[in-house]
């Protein structure tokens, strides 16, 4: 038996792996990816020490740092399932089962889906959610963004310097996002608000979408589409632990979840503000909170 197990290698992760693993704890990293949205971020100038790095930049400093230490880590693993049995703690993966007396849960947060026709069967030909992997694809074509929130312009951001014309199609009256944010699209993408999206057109390949304009219906040709829409919690797999009305698990300030041994940290969690910096410091307060916990019960 484990005495703790990570589930999940974004930012948070990754440091209650650097914090476990400088504690000399036995456990085991599982995660979907490495690096988590930070792979996404075009731009981040907001984590202390670098004015400006590259989100798969920061990423990989992440990677490096944890891979200094020699960490069992499981890439390419999903949790599927999370239960207490006694007082250890039994995880189900899509690969394997194992018990850990303690568990943290980083899996942080997925791409929220429009839910409108046309949206599953252009996924990956011409739909995408990922402008920071997938916009140099779309060099010199007409795109739009789905969204008016930081995530929306920062795709919006990254994609203005690839695409020929870039539209940003947002549901709301005005866009959400930082102004600092607004004032980089102002004048060198197209805005459009108060704009539903109804269906994603194409053949092979996504051309077009059919928008409602308030009374207006009208279509845009587009061959790229990145649906920026917002994120939903990874924590279907934890049924047993309290969450809020959008999923995100209830921590206190320890990290600890309604269940003994259970912590979570970063942006799965209830937890105001979902930033690196902010998930980073969570995981290591998780990590610290496992060990003390290790320390204060006899298995
Ligand atoms: C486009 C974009 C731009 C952003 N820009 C910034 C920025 O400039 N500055 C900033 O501070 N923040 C930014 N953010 C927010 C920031 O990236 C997140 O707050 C941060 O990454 C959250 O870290 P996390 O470790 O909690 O979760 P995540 O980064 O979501 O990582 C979750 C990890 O869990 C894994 N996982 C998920 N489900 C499972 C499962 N069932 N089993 C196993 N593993 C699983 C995933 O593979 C991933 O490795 C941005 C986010 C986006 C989307």
């Amino acid at each position: 038996m484990l005495d703790l197990i990570i589930i999940g290698a974004g930012p948070a992760g990754i440091t209650a792996a650097v914090y476990a693993a400088r504690k000399k704890m036995d456990f085991l990293l599982i995660s979907g990816d490495i690096g988590g949205q930070t792979n996404w971020s075009g731009e981040v100038q907001n984590y202390t020490g670098y004015q400006f790095i590259s989100g798969p930049e920061l990423a990989a400093k992440f990677e490096e740092h944890m891979r200094k230490f020699n960490i069992a880590v499981k890439e390419g693993e999903s949790a599927k399932e999370l239960k207490k049995a006694g007082n250890k703690v039994v995880l189900k993966t899509d690969k394997a089962e194992y018990e850990a007396r303690t568990v943290i849960i980083a899996s942080g947060k997925k791409s929220k889906e429009l839910g409108v026709p046309g949206e599953k069967e252009f996924k990956n030909k011409g739909l995408t959610y990922c402008a920071t992997c997938d916009g140099p694809l779309f060099a010199g074509k007409d795109v739009a963004v789905i969204g008016g929130g930081n995530s929306a312009l920062d795709a919006a951001i990254q994609l203005i310097k690839i695409a020929r014309q870039v539209s940003i199609i947002n549901i709301n009256p005005a866009l959400s996002a930082d102004p600092v944010m607004q004032e980089q699209v102002r004048d060198r993408a197209a805005i459009l608000n108060d704009s539903r999206v109804e269906a994603i057109l194409g053949d092979q390949f996504v051309n077009g979408i059919k928008l409602r304009q308030g009374a207006e219906e009208k279509t845009i040709a587009v061959q790229g589409i990145f649906v920026e829409i917002g994120l939903v919690p990874n924590s279907e797999f934890t049924k047993d632990i309290d969450k809020n009305e959008t999923g995100e698990i209830k921590v206190n300030c320890r990290n600890e979840t309604n269940l003994a041994g259970v912590f979570a940290a970063g942006d799965v969690t209830d937890v105001p503000e979902k930033q690196i910096i902010i998930a980073a410091g969570e995981g290591s307060k998780a990590a610290l909170s496992a060990f003390r916990y290790l320390a204060r019960h006899k298995f």
